[in-house]
């Protein structure tokens, strides 16, 4: 198909990015749509393919860098809506459409007394997001509640239903990150959730702070889980990952870093290190893919500490894993984050894997 400028005109071309963005960041989009339909999706991706520009998927802009000089090519907002819950037995199957604000399908979980995501309160993003790199924090993962993902897939256009296995599922990742990246526009996930189950509580920070306010005391499952809510809230806010615009620190992508997990070899290795710079015992924690080691630790013990500036970046005051711009540009939080990848590198052995997408 030849591209003609009359298709190409139902696009709207230079649309500044910075504001779809939760770190506030990049320049516009050669091409940009809105698209609230499978159909529309659909017919965006295949025009684009006949166009050779490539074509970038967007959700809730909360995990995503974009350059300062802008993206050519297509940027393609999906803002498919509606949520849908099934009874099955114990269980209530949640589906929720790709463009689905994630914190409002928790609302809604603890609301309808439904377990399963409560601990996930408060990540902004869609829920579109979630599988990719298997959204987790405080002791609860995407991956224990997700049955099945339907994705469209970009270049045959079919849609594909995969079921929990096939997503491939690690400490966040997928196959939609890893072997599959940029190959599936997901459009639909369905989470089984429990109908009045116990909160998780498995994380020791969560428990602590549910312990000393006396939070799960005396009350019923469904407010216990409510209670778990309102207690992750309120650890997310102190850490300023929860995007409030009165929190300049909140202006980030949350966690730029994605936490190590060190094979036995790599573990010791980084024993070894700690000894020689006389450094005390690490923050560890056992999984089943290695020993998982802070990442914002490591941060702080190469040399950098919370509320450190760079020009118009820095890093938050109240945590050292998000990279925050203040009035920066993409450039200088590259820099900065290029910075402390090589300190890490250095000091610890260990490479950083940047979490946020950053789009070149
Ligand atoms: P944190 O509590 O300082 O923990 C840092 C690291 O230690 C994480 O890898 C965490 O594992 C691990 N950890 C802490 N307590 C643990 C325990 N009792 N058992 C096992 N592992 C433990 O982390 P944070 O940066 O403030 O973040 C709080 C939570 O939000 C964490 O669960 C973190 O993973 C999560 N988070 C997730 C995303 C995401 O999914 N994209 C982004 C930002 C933060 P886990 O990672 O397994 O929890």
């Amino acid at each position: 198909m030849r591209v003609t400028p009359d298709k190409l005109a139902e696009f709207r071309a230079e649309m500044p990015l910075a504001e779809f963005t939760t770190i506030h960041l990049g320049g516009s989009a050669q091409y940009f749509i809105v698209c609230r339909t499978v159909d529309e999706i659909i017919s965006a991706v295949s025009f684009f393919q006949t166009t050779g520009f490539p074509v970038f998927i967007l959700g809730g802009g909360s995990n995503v860098v974009f350059p300062d000089h802008g993206v050519r090519g297509l940027v393609l907002k999906v803002e498919l809506k509606g949520i849908r819950l099934d009874e099955q037995g114990d269980c209530t199957v949640l589906v929720a459409n790709a463009g689905e604000s994630w914190d409002d399908l928790v609302k809604l979980s603890v609301e309808k007394n439904l377990a399963g995501i409560e601990c996930l309160s408060g990540i902004p993003g869609s829920a579109g997001a979630t599988p990719i790199q298997n959204v987790g924090a405080y002791g609860q993962e995407v991956k224990d509640t997700i049955i099945s993902v339907k994705a469209l897939d970009r270049k045959s256009l079919d849609i594909i239903e995969f079921s929990a296995a096939e997503c491939r599922f690690g400490y966040r990742r997928s196959r939609f990150k890893l072997d599959d990246r940029n190959r599936f526009v997901i459009l639909e996930i369905s989470y089984r959730l429990i109908r009045s189950g116990e909160p998780a509580l498995k994380y020791a920070e969560l428990r602590d702070y549910m312990e000393s306010k006396k939070l799960h005391q005396g009350i019923s499952v469904g407010d216990k889980l409510g209670a778990v809510r309102e207690a992750v809230l309120e650890l997310r806010r102190k850490k300023s990952m929860v995007i409030d615009p009165s929190d300049p620190n909140s202006r980030s992508v949350g966690s730029f870093f994605v936490n190590p997990v060190l094979a036995d070899g790599k573990y010791g290795d980084f024993l070894e290190r700690l000894k020689r710079y006389g450094l005390g015992p690490a923050p560890s924690y056992k999984s089943e893919e290695g020993i998982k080691v802070p990442a914002a630790w490591l941060v702080e013990n190469a040399g950098f500490r919370k509320g450190q500036r760079r020009g118009g970046v820095g890093i938050s005051t109240n945590h050292a894993l998000a990279l925050v711009n203040y009035s920066g540009t993409t450039k200088e939080l590259l820099t900065l984050a290029s910075e402390i990848e090589d300190a890490v590198g250095d000091k610890f052995g260990i490479k950083l894997e940047r979490e946020a997408v950053i789009i070149e």
